[in-house]
């Protein structure tokens, strides 16, 4: 393994991994050019997927992508907390949980012993939770991946003492400046773009896809609205509560909505 050695000249970075796919680490690996200009910036001193290994390292910035799903991941996220002058979480995981988060609203039982063979060598947590559930954050980066560019305009701007750029208008607002055909209104699709927060370029309706809200809630989401609105499409009220359980189901505000929308009617008249 390379070890790296430090360049006092620049501000150093760690980019730590807990529960999650490795799917952000990718985009970061994926950067090609922004890569390099971000090497430019920082020394990356402990990057496991890029071969740098160097986990106990004190950094000025560290990247954490992944939930708290086990006791090993409580531990972790203190130590590198206590060495990191700042901690940016990167992704849905890190910032709410991830798809793993499904755990804490669903009645899920003895999952372990429905998937694995030896279910007692499983040590998880019974919920899924974001960082800033046990550490403070300096800054949230959501998305399921993270988009590249908003994580390096991010870091410039930190390195510059400059408070980056809030990403939390919702999804519409880029959608429509993009010049995007509306799925919901033009084809009834149940886009969740009113709810959730901008970020990725309103990738899948410029596809002509509804949005999955992998990028988290939008500020002061208007959950209600929204499921009176797929409601009004004719999805029953179960999908309706399913369509807010998904990849960042751990947001407070998604949580709340799915539990609000899976009642029952006559339940909720009593
Ligand atoms: S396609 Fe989705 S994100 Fe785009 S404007 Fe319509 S509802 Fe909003
Ligand atoms: S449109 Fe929605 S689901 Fe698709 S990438 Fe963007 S936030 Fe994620």
């Amino acid at each position: 393994m390379n070890k790296p050695i430090p360049d006092r000249k620049k501000p150093t970075l760690a980019v730590h991994k807990l529960t999650s796919c490795s799917g952000c680490q990718a985009v970061i690996l994926n950067l090609a050019d922004d890569l390099l200009a971000l090497s430019r910036l920082v020394q990356i001193v402990h990057f496991v997927e890029a071969g740098l290994v160097a986990p106990e390292a004190q950094v000025d910035i560290a990247l954490v992508e992944g939930s708290i799903s086990t006791p090993a991941d409580e531990q972790r996220i203190r130590q590198i907390r206590a060495r990191s002058r700042q901690l940016i979480s990167i992704g849905a995981c890190a910032c709410s949980g991830g798809v793993q988060a499904l755990r804490n609203v669903r009645d899920s039982g003895n999952w372990p012993g429905a998937v694995y063979a030896d279910a007692a060598r499983i040590d998880s947590l019974a919920q899924s939770r974001p960082v800033q559930d046990l550490v403070p954050v300096e800054l949230e980066l959501w998305g399921c991946p993270i988009e590249g560019r908003q994580l390096v305009a991010a870091l410039a701007a930190l390195l510059r003492g400059i408070p980056p750029l809030s990403h939390s208008e919702k999804l519409c607002q880029q959608c429509k400046r993009l010049g995007n055909i509306c799925v919901l209104v033009s084809r009834g699709e149940p886009c969740m773009g009113p709810v959730t927060r901008t970020g990725c370029g309103a990738l899948c309706p410029a596809f002509g896809a509804p949005c999955y809200t992998c990028f988290g809630p939008a500020e002061q989401p208007n959950t209600e609205a929204m499921g009176l609105c797929l409601l009004g499409l004719g999805l029953p009220r179960r999908q309706v509560a399913e369509r807010f359980a998904s990849i960042s189901v751990g947001a407070p505000d998604f949580t709340q909505a799915y539990r609000r929308w899976r009642i029952p009617v006559r339940e909720e008249k009593s």
